[in-house]
């Protein structure tokens, strides 16, 4: 039987969906190999027991059945009040919808926005899932490359250049996997080519509890935005809950009401003592945020150390989120060979540049995900390869 078109080109062209490497890794670990696991953006440490304990009592208490589609009210509430405190601009109840996780919530936020057909912008380097995402609701991905030399900001006149006809943007700040977090100026000039354009601005901002340099702002909270931006969100990153699936988008309550619709016809809600766990996690205020937070900041600092005592390797000092870039350019490989090489040499996994897009190709990233000790001898060894390899291809 065929199946739909839209499901059967979902990858687009690409040979694999960037995550080759990762599988390779896992595949022989599964086999007993000993690898160091640079890949992906998951905490090494599990959910905090304070939040585990408020969903089994939640659940214990009987609330295992339907949850309100929108999501629960209290979460709702405690979401705008989040929102309202951290950007500055008034956000009621109405203005959220709760879905299973940040993912759920881009899917959400480019079913509202772009008819099959519509082309839909995304800056590249791009999280993995972004294109499939767009191709996923019929929308046509269309993408904005960001420079490492620019620090990996995207610039407005690079958007202007393929907005015409366009119906919207994705952006990410703190951002996956560069490590930008976005200035003033970049927001400035994002909100003016949406204006310009009359594109929907959506603003995935996951890792907002992840910032080492600068601020986080959100697009948002920028003059004359709120009407057309939806903020994504996820307690994934912020409270290690990746396991729990629960995130929200943030919009205008026109826009959240169809979303709610979609809901109805997809997900039908997110579990109440998951989304009882996450208003627990919030209240647990931001002690919390910054002790999960905390390691990421640390470990940055150590690659950054390593990093400069040799001058074959360059790293892209991310000012926020869980990982870090290596330009390995000078190795005279690609972002996926020098994995390659890594992996089989070393028995260290990372994520090629490639698997972000064209503009991080050359490139590799490493997520900061395990112990500083672990992380430590990884990187000093990674570099020594990158020694060699330069050496041989010189
Ligand atoms: N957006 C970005 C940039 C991410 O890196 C991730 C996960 O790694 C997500 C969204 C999705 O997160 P979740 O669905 O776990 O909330």
């Amino acid at each position: 039987m065929r199946q739909s078109h839209r499901i059967s080109t979902l990858n687009g062209d690409a040979k694999d969906d960037g995550w080759g490497l990762f599988n390779l890794a896992r595949a022989r670990i599964a086999q007993g190999a000993e690898i160091i696991e640079l890949t992906q953006g998951e905490h090494d440490i599990g959910t905090d027991a304070r939040i585990l304990e408020a969903m089994h009592a939640s659940a214990m208490r009987g609330v295992t059945g339907y949850s309100p589609v929108p999501g629960l009210p209290k979460l709702r509430e405690a979401v705008a009040k989040r929102l309202s405190e951290r950007t500055g601009v008034a956000t009621t109840p109405d203005h959220v919808q709760i879905t299973p996780g940040g993912q759920a919530g881009l899917f959400a936020a480019h079913n509202a926005t772009c008819d099959p057909g519509d082309r839909a912008l995304y800056i590249d380097p791009y999280y993995a899932t972004y294109p499939g995402t767009l191709r996923a609701v019929g929308a046509v991905p269309v993408a904005v490359e960001a420079r490492s030399r620019h620090g990996f900001q995207p610039r407005a006149e690079a958007i202007a250049e393929k907005a015409e006809g366009a119906k919207s943007l994705l952006v990410n700040t703190p951002n996956n996997p560069t490590g930008a977090v976005y200035g003033i100026e970049t927001l400035e000039g994002i909100a003016r080519v949406t204006q310009d354009h009359d594109l929907w601005l959506i603003s995935d901002e996951v890792y907002d509890t992840q910032v080492w340099e600068g601020e986080h702002i959100s697009p948002r909270a920028l003059p004359d935005m709120a009407e057309r931006t939806l903020v994504v969100g996820s307690m994934s990153k912020s409270h290690a809950m990746t396991g729990s699936r629960l995130g929200w988008v943030v919009g205008p309550p026109e826009v959240i009401q169809n979303l709610t619709f979609l809901a109805n016809a997809t997900t039908y809600g997110v579990a109440g003592f998951v989304q009882e766990a996450g208003l627990h996690a919030l209240s647990l205020g931001v002690d919390l945020e910054e002790e999960i937070a905390a390691p990421f900041r640390r470990r940055r600092a150590i690659v950054l150390r390593l990093v400069e005592g040799q001058n074959v390797v360059r790293a892209i000092p991310a000012q926020g989120a869980m990982y870090t870039m290596l330009d390995i350019r000078a190795t005279g490989l690609s972002g996926e060979a020098f994995g390659r090489e890594l992996l089989d040499q070393e028995a260290i996994a990372v994520m090629p540049g490639e698997s972000f897009g064209h503009a991080a190709a050359g490139h590799i990233r490493l997520a900061l995900t395990t112990d500083d000790a672990r992380l430590e001898d990884a990187v000093a060894r990674l570099l020594a390869l990158a020694g060699r390899l330069a050496d041989r291809n010189s």
